[in-house]
C-alpha cells in the first residue's frame, strides 16, 4: 500500500527556519519525490486554541500566514490536501472516543507537554484541553489513516501516543487504525533547530526565531545579534564552534558552492571552522557569510510570498477546497469507527431486527 502522509502546524505565528528544516523541507521533498497515496497538511487551529483560548484573534490572523508560508516554500495544492482542523467536526468526535482509552497519568507523562506546561506557567492552573491535545493530535493522524508523519523531534512523544491509541482501539473494537510513524530530518540539528539566542529550540512562542517571511533587513539584524562563543572576545582569541549558533546554522544551510561564491578564501566549512578555532577570524565575517547563505534560501521564498499576498482570496479557496475534500475522507472513516464501536444505530439495519427478536 502507498503511503498516506500527514503533518500540521499551529497557527500561532508565521513559520520559521526551525519549521523549514525540521519539517517543511521534508514535506516538499516527499511531495516531489515520493509516489504517495495522499498527502495532507493541516493547520491546527483547534490545537492552537488550547493554549491561546483567550486570544482567538491571534489564531484567526495566523491561519492565512501559515497558508502563505506553505505555498511559498513550494507545497503544491495540486498534490497536497490542505485543511483547517476546526472545520472537521469528525476530528472532535474521534478525540472524544479516544479520551476513554487514555489515563490522566499517561497524559501527564508526555515529556513535550511537560516542558510546554512549564513554559506557559500552566503548573497551577492547567486547562484540561491543553493536557489532552496529544489525544486530539492522535485523532488528526488516525482519522486520515496516515502512516507517515514528517516532524521535528519534539513530536515523537505525540506519535508514540497516537500508536498507543491505535493499538488500544484496535484491541477493543477490532482493527480500524494503522500505527503511524514519525519521519525525522536526517541531521540531528535539523530535528531541533536552536533559536538565535542559543536556546534549545527555535519557537514561535520564545521570540527567538528567524521567520521565512522576514525581510532582508530583519534577517540581517537577527543574524548580527546571534549567540556565538561568549569567550571569543578579540579576533585573535581562539573560538569554539560547538554551541556557536552561527556555525550551527552554517552546518545546516551552507553548501560548497556558497564558499566559491561568497567566501572564496575558504575551501569549505571545515576550513572556516579551523580558522575560527585557531583564532584570527572575527564573528562579523562569519555572520556576514551566514546572511548571504540564508538569503540564498530565503529570497525565492520571500518573492513567491509577495506574489501570493496579492491574492488572498485564492489562498482561502485552496484551504476551503482542501478542507472539503479532507472532510469527505474523515466522514467515511468516522462511519467505520462508529461501526466498529457498535454505535452506528441508524445505519445498521440489522440492529432493530436483532433487538426485535428478543420480544418475539
Ligand atoms: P509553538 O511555540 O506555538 O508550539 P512551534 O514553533 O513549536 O510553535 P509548531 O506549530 O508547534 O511550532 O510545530 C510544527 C512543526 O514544526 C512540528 O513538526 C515541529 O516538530 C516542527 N518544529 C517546530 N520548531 C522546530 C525546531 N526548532 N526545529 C525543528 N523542528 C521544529
Ligand atoms: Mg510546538
Amino acid at each position: 500500500m502507498k503511503d498516506i502522509i500527514l503533518t500540521g502546524d499551529r497557527p500561532t505565528g508565521r513559520l520559521h527556519l526551525g519549521h523549514y528544516v525540521g519539517s517543511l523541507k521534508n514535506r516538499v521533498k516527499m511531495q516531489n519525490e515520493t509516489d504517495f497515496e495522499k498527502m495532507y497538511v493541516m493547520i491546527a487551529d483547534s490545537q492552537a486554541l488550547t493554549d491561546n483560548f483567550d486570544n482567538p484573534e491571534k489564531i484567526r490572523e495566523n491561519l492565512i500566514e501559515v497558508a502563505l508560508d506553505y505555498l511559498s516554500v513550494g507545497l503544491d495544492p495540486a498534490k497536497v490536501t490542505f485543511f483547517v482542523q476546526s472545520q472537521i467536526p469528525e476530528l472532535t468526535e474521534l478525540t472524544f472516543y479516544f479520551l476513554n482509552l487514555v489515563t490522566l497519568s499517561r497524559l501527564e507523562r508526555n515529556p513535550t507537554v511537560k516542558s510546554e506546561i512549564k513554559l506557559r506557567n500552566f503548573e497551577t492552573s492547567l486547562p484540561a484541553g491543553f493536557l489532552i491535545y496529544p489525544v486530539s493530535q492522535a485523532a488528526d493522524i488516525l482519522l486520515f489513516d496516515a502512516n507517515i508523519v514528517p516532524v521535528g523531534e519534539d513530536q515523537e512523544p505525540m506519535l508514540e501516543q497516537a500508536r498507543e491509541l491505535a493499538r488500544s482501539f484496535n484491541n477493543i473494537y477490532g482493527k480500524t487504525f494503522v500505527e503511524p510513524k514519525a519521519v525525522l530530518p536526517e541531521t540531528k540539528i535539523a530535528r531541533r533547530m536552536p533559536g538565535i539566542d542559543g536556546g534549545a529550540k527555535m519557537s514561535k512562542s520564545l521570540g527567538n526565531a528567524i521567520y521565512l517571511a522576514d525581510d532582508k533587513k530583519t534577517v540581517k539584524k537577527k543574524v548580527m545579534s546571534m549567540y556565538t562563543d561568549p569567550n571569543h572576545i578579540n579576533i585573535d582569541d581562539p573560538g569554539r564552534v560547538e554551541g556557536n549558533i552561527v556555525f550551527t546554522y552554517l552546518d545546516v544551510f551552507s553548501k560548497p558552492e556558497h564558499f566559491k561564491e561568497f567566501l572564496p578564501d575558504y575551501e569549505n566549512l571545515d576550513a572556516l571552522k579551523d580558522h575560527y578555532r585557531r583564532g584570527g577570524l572575527g564573528d562579523v565575517k562569519c555572520k556576514k557569510f551566514l546572511i548571504k547563505v540564508l538569503e540564498d534560501e530565503l529570497e525565492p521564498i520571500r518573492n513567491k510570498r509577495a506574489d501570493l499576498e496579492k491574492d488572498l482570496e485564492k489562498v482561502f479557496d485552496i484551504l476551503e477546497d482542501g478542507t472539503r475534500r479532507a472532510r469527505e475522507a474523515g466522514q467515511k472513516k468516522i462511519e467505520e469507527v462508529k461501526k466498529a464501536m457498535g454505535i452506528n444505530y441508524f445505519v445498521d439495519k440489522d440492529l432493530i431486527k436483532t433487538l426485535q427478536e428478543k420480544y418475539k
